[in-house]
């Protein structure tokens, strides 16, 4: 650290707290970041997993759709994204057949035949063209607005060309939002599951939670693609550290933020670095990269409550694709999103099994291939060997079923989720797991509790907390950025925990540094 007073410091050094840090820095200000971990990034971030394997997976996080371009050249990130042609695939066994749902990025006459092979009519191929592209064109719409401080929902409804489908998403549970579309059982799973990433919800419910998370997972950039940084997530957080200490902002790793004090004339930060010692630091302004109730906890307010994670997220190396069952081309079932035991209905029943506090079975959840749209996360042995990476992301795994023995559960949790990718496979996913240093399988587990022993992300959840819609909730909301807190012009959050900040997006890292420039 080199001064002991900041114009900003940031609280926490994720891949918000960079792009904050970036602003600010471009715009004059003088900014320190402080982050706990040894290196920045935060939930996205890169590392090779598995020791003597030299594979550099996407730890946490790993596809990205809601970075927008503006921020990517505003910045001059060197982040590159490329697109996967293969939407999803849905192995299922149906008739006493094993069958698929495979959809293209743009559907088109593969994905038509696709739908009629499984349901038995071109009808349900073309309500989900419509619906999609309904989506979409609120998608490019909706998008911009993210980057603008809070507007009404009114005012954000007269600027759509189609209100009516945000109207509908707003009113409707989700289920029936979906529903009123399309009819297959696992057709409708295979939208429903965007309402459910990263947040325990009733497809249900009129609370709208599982909407917001839909919502969220189809706007991005305008297009709501999700796409694969070339790299890995390090990458992309390696890209925005960059920046900020281009622009001039100062990163110090090893510092864990134990205090933040403010009054009127500013605040002062407190934290111990990598040696134990403690230090302290004044700054005009702080931006919180980090969680609500986290920083509810370093100013000494009384917490906010603990968020619910969701998720079960398993990161493996394979020696090589397994075979399906239905006899698909691995390479085309893994080149998108493979779903699996995500039927409308067994979404359902995992709800309702999680809410009575016992594990999903079968658990629903997805599977994602980096490795097949970016080798270069592959060191060259492991390239030269046809190695593969798996991402598995599974649902309805709250954060209360791990709370009394996390490992054993993280433990049944996995066996529950292999065993449900087997049922898929033609070869158990046991043959293909590459083996480490030590001669262990590659897998490796992380339930809502490691999430937040690791990252200091509340409960695991991914999000922070609960999404928000994205306008204000009330008239006082207008027009600020929702990054404000309750001690106007000196803390700022800039973190997941924002109007609109969830995701790997650099949107609440944005907003505080907007909204606190708009305030000098
Ligand atoms: C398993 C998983 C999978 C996900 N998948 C995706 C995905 O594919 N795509 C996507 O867009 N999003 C995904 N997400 C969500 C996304 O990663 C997060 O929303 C996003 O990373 C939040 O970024 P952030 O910078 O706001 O916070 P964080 O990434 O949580 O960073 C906060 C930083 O603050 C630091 N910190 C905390 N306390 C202190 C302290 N006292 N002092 C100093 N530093 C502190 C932490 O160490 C951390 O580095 C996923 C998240 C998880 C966990």
């Amino acid at each position: 650290m080199g001064a002991s007073q900041y114009d900003v410091v940031v609280v926490g050094g994720g891949h918000n707290g960079l792009v904050a840090a970036a602003y600010l820095a471009k715009a004059g200000k003088s900014v320190l970041v402080l982050e706990r971990l040894g290196y920045v990034g935060g939930a996205a971030v890169s590392e090779a997993v598995f020791p003597g394997v030299d594979v550099r997976l996407s730890k946490y996080s790993y596809l990205v759709s809601l970075l927008p371009d503006q921020l990517v050249s505003d910045l001059g990130l060197t982040v590159a994204l490329v697109d996967r042609t293969v939407s999803s695939y849905t192995p299922m066994h149906r008739s006493g057949r094993d069958v698929g749902l495979l959809v293209d990025r743009p559907a088109g006459e593969r994905t038509r035949q696709s739908f009629l092979d499984l349901t038995g009519s071109g009808a349900d191929f073309d309500a989900w063209y419509e619906f999609y592209a309904r989506m979409e064109t609120l998608a490019q719409d909706l998008a911009p607005t993210l980057l603008e401080p809070l507007a009404t929902a009114k005012q954000i409804e007269s600027r759509l060309r189609d209100p009516e489908v945000l109207a509908d998403l707003r009113e409707l549970p989700l289920a029936d939002f979906v529903g009123r579309s399309l009819t297959d059982d696992h057709v409708r799973g295979v939208a429903l599951t965007d309402g459910l990433i990263g947040t325990f919800a009733d497809l249900h419910a009129a609370d709208g939670l599982a909407n917001r998370c839909f919502l969220y997972h189809l706007i991005g950039n305008g297009s709501g693609q999700w796409r694969v940084p070339i790299g890995g997530m390090g990458a992309v957080s390696a890209s925005m550290a960059e920046a900020a200490r281009r622009f001039g902002a100062e990163l110090t790793v090893g510092a864990t933020v134990t205090s933040v004090a403010v009054d009127a004339t500013g605040a002062v930060v407190t934290w111990t670095d990598e040696s134990g010692a403690v230090q302290t630091v004044s700054a005009d302004s702080v931006v919180s990269g980090v969680a609500p109730r986290v920083l509810d906890g370093l100013r000494g307010c009384t917490p906010s409550a603990r968020p619910v994670g969701a998720q079960l997220k398993i990161n493996m190396v394979l020696t090589r694709l397994p075979q399906l069952r239905s006899g698909l081309d691995p390479a085309v079932a893994f080149g998108g999103t493979l779903h699996v035991d995500q039927a409308a209905t067994q979404l359902d029943s995992a709800y309702a099994a999680a809410s009575a506090g016992h594990l999903p079975d079968p658990l629903p959840f997805e599977v994602y291939c980096h490795s097949l749209a970016d080798p270069s996360i592959l060191g060259p042995s492991e390239h030269a060997a046809g190695y593969q990476t798996l991402t598995l992301f599974g649902l309805h795994t709250p954060t209360a079923l791990f709370d009394h023995d996390n490992d054993a559960v993280r433990t049944e949790a996995t066996r529950l989720a292999v065993e449900g990718l087997n049922g898929i496979l033609a070869e158990p996913l046991e043959d293909c797991l590459a083996l480490d240093a030590a001669g262990a399988p590659c897998l490796q587990a992380a339930s809502p509790l490691d999430v937040e022993a690791a990252l200091a992300m509340p409960g695991g959840n991914i999000f922070h907390g609960d999404l928000s819609w994205p306008w204000a909730a009330d008239e006082s909301q207008t027009g600020s950025w929702g990054v404000e807190t309750d001690v106007p012009r000196l803390v700022y959050a800039a973190s997941g925990g924002a109007v609109r900040g969830g995701a790997v997006s650099g949107i609440g890292g944005h907003n505080a540094a907007h909204a606190l420039l708009a305030h000098d």
